[in-house]
């Protein structure tokens, strides 16, 4: 049996601090933010008076001498580690920011994340794992002493860091972080390969060459959305009054500095809003594992289309529209296909987002220009009926097999032309390519990944090393 590679990855699952660890933690997640905006300060202006870019080594010189200052001897009193995390997150953020990977790091508002990040000493054993059969497991944090945490998993590889979080509705998280884990085995699937299309009611269409697979959407946020406005709109009320207890014209937004009094009833409200939230949230990513880890388990090869969902969710239709886009996490469905499928070792292929998967007819080839929205249609050319998502997994198959043929599979990530055929088929589809006389021939490019994928990047207090990749990915056929 061929050696398994190892894989990075993180746990998470709820943790249950104690009344103390709770009130230090909440000291954490305030001086945390605190220190994000002190060394956010503190880079612009040394760029701005110096022209010197500050580094998280000379910020963390820096904030050592904070700790001794009288007025911010408070600092001193909490562990130092999650702030150490905190200098090198913000050094990541300018790093990205240069890279033109993310925006300009911006200051933290009373409203964000509540999250802190311990690294785990790789010398000392400060998470004990839990026997096989165990329901909880320990983690040993500075400042914290023992924290619970509810195991939902065994714990395997080399644990590098831990991550307390709060959500609003008051329940904590740990994350955790890991590498050198074994990879677990994967059955061998059972059919070759599977065209994916996603869809908002459909959450999944698959067809595997002869049956068709429909999973609804969870619409998790659409079954809510009624008593989330209930709750919204009394929210709303016990502000207004409190803004009107205050001397404030609850027409208009809050003047900034003004701290509103938050009375009980609207404390509880915003619990209530923030548990409904916590609830929508759990019942989408239980319904995307479900179907990503479905979908692996089953096929060798998947085929998905490239959707622009970012763009859909900005730009397109009415808000109803957009909010069933962003309800549907279509996103995060192909995000999470893509890294369980360089887990098992499958083939994923993304076919461009501007290939006419919805208009092409499966029987004949015809390319339906003519066709809206409709859910049912009749190919002109050929009198198939067609039912529109079934159709388009079907072409999708069909196309991602076509791309894997023209493809090695050993090559791993690649772009593959497309052919003259292939161009004929979408040209009227972008019509701007011919306006601008590019080459017709040489049609979009497509990305087919072979597994093993990328791993994510995790953040740690030193780059992970990356699992040795000499192994050459399996062959298509044929799995050991
Ligand atoms: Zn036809």
């Amino acid at each position: 049996m061929e050696k398994l590679p190892e894989i990075e990855r993180a746990y998470r699952m709820r943790c249950y601090p104690t009344a103390r660890q709770r009130r230090v933690l909440a000291r954490l997640f305030g001086a945390s933010r605190f220190v994000w905006n002190w060394a956010l300060e503190r880079r612009r202006s040394a760029y701005r008076c110096e022209k010197t870019r500050l580094n998280w080594v000379a910020l963390s010189q820096e904030f050592t001498q904070l700790r001794r200052l009288p007025e911010t001897r408070w600092l001193s009193e909490l562990p130092r580690e999650p702030f150490n995390q905190v200098l090198r997150d913000l050094e990541k953020a300018y790093e990205n920011f240069f890279a033109r990977r993310a925006r300009h790091p911006r200051f933290h508002g009373r409203r964000h994340r509540r999250s802190v990040r311990f690294t785990l000493d790789q010398r000392r054993r400060q998470l004990e794992r839990g026997g096989d059969e165990g329901r909880w497991a320990y983690v040993t944090l500075p400042g914290l002493g023992r924290v619970k945490l509810r195991r939902t998993e065994t714990l395997e590889g080399r644990l590098r860091s831990v991550s307390l979080s709060c959500d609003g509705a008051g329940r904590y998280f740990a994350a955790i972080t890991a590498d050198r884990v074994p990879q677990q085995a994967w059955s061998a699937p059972r059919t070759h390969a599977v065209g994916v299309d996603m869809g908002l009611s459909a959450l999944a269409v698959v067809h595997d060459g002869q049956r068709i697979g429909r999973t609804p959407a969870p619409k998790a946020l659409a079954a809510k959305l009624i008593r989330l406005r209930r709750y919204q709109r009394r929210q709303r009320r016990q502000l207004a009054a409190q803004m009107r207890t205050q001397g404030l014209d609850p027409r208009q937004r809050c003047p900034k500095g003004v701290r509103l009094g938050l009375s009980r009833r609207r404390a509880r409200s915003r619990e209530r809003i923030a548990r409904l939230h916590g609830c929508i949230r759990q019942v989408r990513a239980h319904a995307l594992h479900q179907l990503s880890t479905t979908l692996v388990r089953r096929a060798e090869v998947i085929v998905l289309e490239d959707l622009r969902v970012k763009a859909m969710a900005r730009g397109m239709g009415r808000r109803a529209f957009r909010r069933s886009v962003a309800d549907a996490a279509l996103g995060e469905l192909s995000r999470q296909i893509e890294y369980k499928a360089g887990w098992a070792g499958r083939t994923l292929i993304r076919v461009d987002a501007f290939y006419p998967s919805s208009k092409r007819c499966s029987e004949c080839g015809h390319i339906h220009a003519g066709l809206r929205l409709e859910r049912h249609w009749e190919c002109p050319a050929c009198g198939a009926r067609h039912d529109r998502d079934e159709n388009a997994a079907k072409n999708l198959r069909r196309e991602g097999l076509r791309i894997l043929a023209g493809s090695s599979p050993a090559t791993g990530k690649r772009r593959v032309r497309e052919t003259a055929r292939g161009a004929v088929a979408y040209r009227g589809q972008r019509p701007e390519r011919e306006v601008r006389g590019v080459d017709c021939v040489a049609e979009p490019a497509l990305w087919v990944t072979t597994a093993p994928c990328q791993p994510h990047p995790m953040m740690n207090r030193e780059p992970a090393r990356r699992p040795a990749r000499a192994e050459t990915p399996r062959a298509l056929s044929g799995t050991a």
